[in-house]
């Protein structure tokens, strides 16, 4: 069985061909620059790779028969048609209340899908473009499933999602905590269970997705039970260049003091603040273990800032839960940085967690980090959205 994975922004597509059952990845590769030139790159084992060359792309359609185009060609292909494609997964962002699973995508569930658009205006409605270029370039035959960065924390209880807000803000105006991430938290909190050898619905886990975005999840029991991101992916950790949690009343004295309207505001907020707004060195955490070895100050406060900050939701999450059983690091920064794994864990030896610094120096696989007589587990997981997308997908599609 062969899901084709579609990830569309505004003016960007990623694709990935896989086999669930095998997890094997046929090919993968981006569309960029759609609606402005096209830009087309196409990589598959023991293929000719193709590096951003130029492809006419006006619209995400001609985006989705560039990737066909690529897909079935005699020579560089590596499916003979089209029909060996058996469904495709699109990731969507938001999915409100009405999506608390994957689904598959019917006239009502684009009617639904549109619903959601003002939960998440800038990401909403690429998707549901990718979706529409799908159908209008592979036909109505070929199924379509919506897996939503939303649906898995759907089962957080009302204690965890409810703002001290006006209640009306969310009967009324659906304003709530939803989290994202939630493909990635499910994926990598399944194969923690996989790798501790226990029934997911036995363990108490605390998944720790740090990359450009971060966001930690408490997860008991299999189901997502709080997150650190809220009503927007804004909320929680300071990122690589989002602020992450801080007090409403500064937006007020920001804007009033530098007169900004809100969208200066939330320019600031989402594109110039988190560790590249301390450091003012990067937001790319390579570059500023860098600097922070040159003596750089401010780049060792926005790693410290970052550290610290993950360290207090590790404590809160399990306090909320009472408990945990592991640890879970994932994404750019919990897979490839030994150095942050360590400091981030330091000082929780109190609640029973202890890394090996040995077993911790590596990158990129799937490792049980603790040391002996710790008592909460240490799990380094890589994440693998795309193939959790793919087996929701082949699941539903059957
Ligand atoms: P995204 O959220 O865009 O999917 P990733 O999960 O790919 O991002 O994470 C990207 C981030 O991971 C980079 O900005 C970088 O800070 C961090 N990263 C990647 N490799 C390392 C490394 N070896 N050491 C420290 N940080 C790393």
């Amino acid at each position: 069985m062969n899901i084709l994975v579609i990830n569309a922004g505004s003016s960007s597509l990623k694709y990935q061909l896989l086999n669930p059952e095998t997890q094997e990845v046929l090919a993968k590769g981006l569309c960029e620059r759609i609606g402005i030139d096209g830009k087309f790159t196409y990589k598959a084992p023991g293929k000719q790779t193709i590096d951003a060359v130029d492809v006419a792309m006006p619209t995400h359609s001609e985006a989705i028969k560039a990737v066909l185009d690529a897909l079935v060609d005699p020579q560089n292909g590596v499916i003979a048609s089209m029909k060996e494609i058996d469904a495709v997964g699109h990731r969507v962002v938001h999915g409100s209340e009405t999506f608390a699973c994957s689904v598959k995508i019917d006239e009502r569930v684009m009617a639904a899908l549109e619903e959601c658009i003002p939960l998440a205006p800038l990401h909403n409605p690429a998707n549901i473009t990718g979706i529409k270029a799908c159908e209008a370039v592979m036909g109505k035959d070929v199924p379509q499933v919506a897996v939503f960065d939303t649906a898995f924390h759907q089962t957080m209880p009302p204690v965890a999602y409810t703002y001290a807000l006006p209640y009306e803000y969310y009967t009324e105006d659906k304003v709530r905590r939803y989290g994202f991430h939630g493909t990635s938290h499910k994926y990598v909190s399944q194969r923690a269970a996989a790798l501790l050898g226990k029934p997911a619905a036995s363990l108490k886990l605390i998944s720790c997705h740090l990359g450009n975005g971060s966001s930690i999840t408490a997860i008991d029991g299999g189901k997502s039970v709080d997150t650190s991101m809220g009503f927007t992916p804004l909320a929680g950790l300071p990122m690589g260049t989002r602020a992450g949690d801080l007090d409403a009343g500064i937006l007020e004295y920001l804007m009033n003091k530098h007169n900004m309207d809100i969208n200066e505001m939330l320019n600031v907020l989402n594109k110039k603040s988190g560790v590249l707004g301390i450091s003012g060195v990067s937001s790319d955490f390579r570059d500023l273990e860098a600097a922070a070895k040159e003596g750089n100050t401010r780049a060792q406060l926005a790693i410290d800032v970052f550290e610290y900050n993950v360290r207090k939701l590790i404590g809160a999450y399990a306090a909320a839960m009472g408990g945990v059983d592991a640890i879970i690091f994932t994404a750019g920064v919990g897979e490839n940085s030994p150095a942050m794994r360590l400091r981030m864990t330091a000082g929780l030896e109190f609640m029973g967690v202890k890394v090996d610094p040995e077993k911790n120096n590596c990158r990129g696989k799937e490792i049980d980090v603790s040391a002996d007589g710790a008592t909460v587990r240490t799990l380094v997981i890589p994440t693998n959205e795309e193939l959790m997308i793919a087996l929701d997908t082949a699941e539903l599609a059957k």
